[in-house]
């Protein structure tokens, strides 16, 4: 594109910009377009304005993709939640598609990242959904190699690039280096809540909004959330990238997706019998690098010197302290040698983040997923509306590569969500569908989905086959709702009825309210003596030493019911308004342990 005329200047940006590669570069460019262009503002406004200044040939075929996505009935001409203010936590592929989605319906969208740089070299396996659904945003246009021929994956940067783009088009506001903290709630009765960031200096902290979507990986989950974690066997990943230069070579040897051990007992016997690597299964993906993913046996990684000392507790285990790491990029190069029949000449590891090789071991024993999928918070009347997308909602199997398409899955059920929820729909309503879409979630496969892939949208019943929305009803309280982290005013007072029955009769004990009546710290002491007197002797506590009374309930619950602490004991000891939130979420701690206790 000659760079003569305004107009090509901003052509050739805007090329620059769609084969950025870097995600600082990424956001460079979109900058340098829209002071170009003299374009402000964000949202689909800003979208409108990108395609008329930009109504060349080459960008045209990108607005018409998307102008055919936004078409769809579900977003209402963009209007469904025009009024709905969003923050999205985590630039992550899953983060970034339920920005995208909730750009769509017409929302204010606030997404911040904590990094700078998107260097997963890691490859994803993707569902034919997640391919039909990246071509309709336009992904070819970003990445010319995207899904070529029978190729079903993609490297999870090339994918947070591809959707960064299509994010920042259609006017989400995207910020790096900044990390979200916390939550407040509205100091007024006119403000939102808002959110605690570092830097503290970023302007997001005066940010009011209505819906916090958190997308920040496994292992990030917001405050209220509650994980369930299910153990299995001891597995042990390892994943390794190796440079592609794509020669004659390395294009004619074949991939392996997904070896499973069962189906092929030969090739792990003599992978065994040759090298002493003794694996579960391996997968191996030509992308952007030669990606391998495997289950590597412990017996076999103590005797190949990559485990140094063999120990019960799986942290110490895998503890850079008791790893060789030149054995285990030898025994990850040897893996992938072997099962490419040596046929990858020269194998030259890829760079990670940190400028080492990209090898990696992790255990995968424990795989945890939250147990909801939302939650509604009410301060004052003033409602926050958050939901779990990605990782932190439920972790996927690497080898399997599901991450991505359940998270994509769950990013469109949150945008549905926020729909029904800007159109007005009870709070509790909208949980229980939420929920009941939820459950779906970790059975789902590519053959359990519905087979018109061309017809998903963020409607639920576009994807799952004969699903109830209405399978957890909203009324269901008790179990499933009061055992759920929903915050709402009901739900409160419950918590509170219930508190005050536990508590009743006790010498200095009033509890009347969530701050004041808990502070001296008898009012817990109570309600632990009442269900488990062998834990608290309450004759025996100080009223007056309210911070050490605090300390010694925080430690033993800790210790003795598995309750984690959420305020300090100066905090408890003190009890102002805003860390009444934090008290009930300690408090459902010992509702959950104690509710199914005789009384
Ligand atoms: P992520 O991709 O983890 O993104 C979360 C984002 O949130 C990150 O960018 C993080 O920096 C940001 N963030 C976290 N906390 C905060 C905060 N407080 N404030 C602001 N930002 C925050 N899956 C596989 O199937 N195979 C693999 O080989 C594989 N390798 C992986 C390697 C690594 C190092 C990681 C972290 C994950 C890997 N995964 C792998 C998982 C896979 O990347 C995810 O399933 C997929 O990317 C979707 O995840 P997500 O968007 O929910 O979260």
């Amino acid at each position: 594109v000659s760079a003569d005329k305004p107009g090509n200047l901003a052509h050739a940006i805007f090329e620059r910009f769609l084969h950025a590669g870097e995600c600082q570069e990424v956001l460079g460019c979109f900058r340098e377009l829209c002071q170009q262009l003299g374009l402000q503002g964000s949202g689909l406004q800003l979208y409108h304005s990108l395609k008329a200044a930009l109504n060349y040939w080459s960008a045209k075929a990108l607005w018409s993709k998307l102008d055919k996505k936004a078409g769809h009935k579900d977003y209402d001409q963009g209007t469904a939640c025009a009024s709905t203010k969003c923050l999205v936590v985590g630039a992550g592929p899953c983060g970034l598609r339920a920005a995208i989605e909730l750009a769509l319906l017409g929302a204010r969208v606030v997404l911040l990242e904590k990094r700078d740089s998107f260097s997963r070299n890691n490859v994803l396996h993707l569902w034919p959904f997640t391919i039909h659904d990246l071509r309709a945003l336009g992904a070819k246009k970003f990445y010319g190699r995207f899904c070529t021929g029978t190729l079903d994956h993609i490297s999870i940067r090339q994918l947070q690039l591809i959707l960064l783009k299509v994010a920042l088009l259609l006017g989400v506001e995207v910020h790096i280096n900044v990390k979200f903290e916390g939550l407040v709630p509205p100091t007024d009765k006119t403000g939102g809540w808002q959110a605690v960031v570092q830097p503290s200096s970023s302007p997001l902290t005066h940010y009011k909004f209505d819906v916090l979507i958190s997308a920040g990986g496994g292992k990030f989950v917001p405050e209220g959330f509650k994980r369930k974690e299910t153990r299995g066997k001891l597995a042990i990943g390892i994943t390794t990238n190796f440079i592609n230069r794509h020669s004659r070579a390395e294009v004619e040897v074949a991939e392996i997706s997904g070896v499973a051990r069962i189906y092929n007992q030969q090739f792990f016997q003599n992978l065994y019998n040759k090298t002493g690597i003794d694996l579960e299964n391996i997968v191996y993906y030509k992308d952007d690098t030669h990606y391998f993913v495997m289950t590597a046996k412990k017996q076999s990684l103590l005797k190949k010197g990559v485990i140094l000392q063999d120990k019960v507790d799986i942290e110490s285990l895998l503890s850079p302290e008791n790893v060789n790491r030149d054995a285990l990029l030898n025994y990850a190069k040897e893996a992938a040698n072997f099962s490419t029949n040596y046929h990858l000449p020269e194998l030259e590891f890829a760079l990670n983040h940190q400028g080492l090789p990209d090898v990696d071991m992790f255990d995968f024993t424990c795989m945890t997923r939250s147990e909801n999928a939302a939650l509604v918070r009410d301060y004052n009347g003033a409602r926050l509306l958050l939901g779990l997308v990605g990782d932190c909602l439920v972790e996927p199997f690497w080898p399997l590569g599901t991450g991505v398409a359940r998270g994509f899955l769950a990013a469109f059920d949150a945008a549905w969500m926020v729909r029904r929820w800007a159109a007005g729909t009870p709070p509790l309503e909208v949980l229980a569908e939420r929920e009941s879409i939820y459950q779906h979630l970790s059975q789902t496969s590519p053959d359990n989905t519905n087979k018109n892939i061309s017809q998903y949208s963020i409607d639920p019943a576009t994807r799952y086959p004969n699903i109830n929305l209405q399978a957890i009803k909203p009324n269901q309280d008790g179990h499933t709702y009061a055992a759920s982290p929903v915050t709402s005013e009901d739900v409160y007072k419950e918590l509170l009825s219930w508190c005050q029955a536990s508590t009743a009769g006790y010498r200095g004990v009033a509890v009347t309210d969530f701050t004041t009546s808990w502070t001296s710290g008898l009012a817990l002491c109570a309600l632990i003596h009442h269900f488990r007197p062998d834990l608290v002797d309450f004759d025996s506590v100080d009223p007056e030493d309210a911070v050490r009374t605090h300390q010694m309930i925080l430690d033993m619950a800790e210790q003795e019911l598995g309750i984690q602490p959420v305020l300090s004991s100066t905090e408890m000891a003190t009890m102002t308004e805003p860390d009444r939130l934090g008290l009930i979420t300690y408090l459902s701690q010992f509702y959950e342990a104690f509710k199914t206790s005789p009384e």
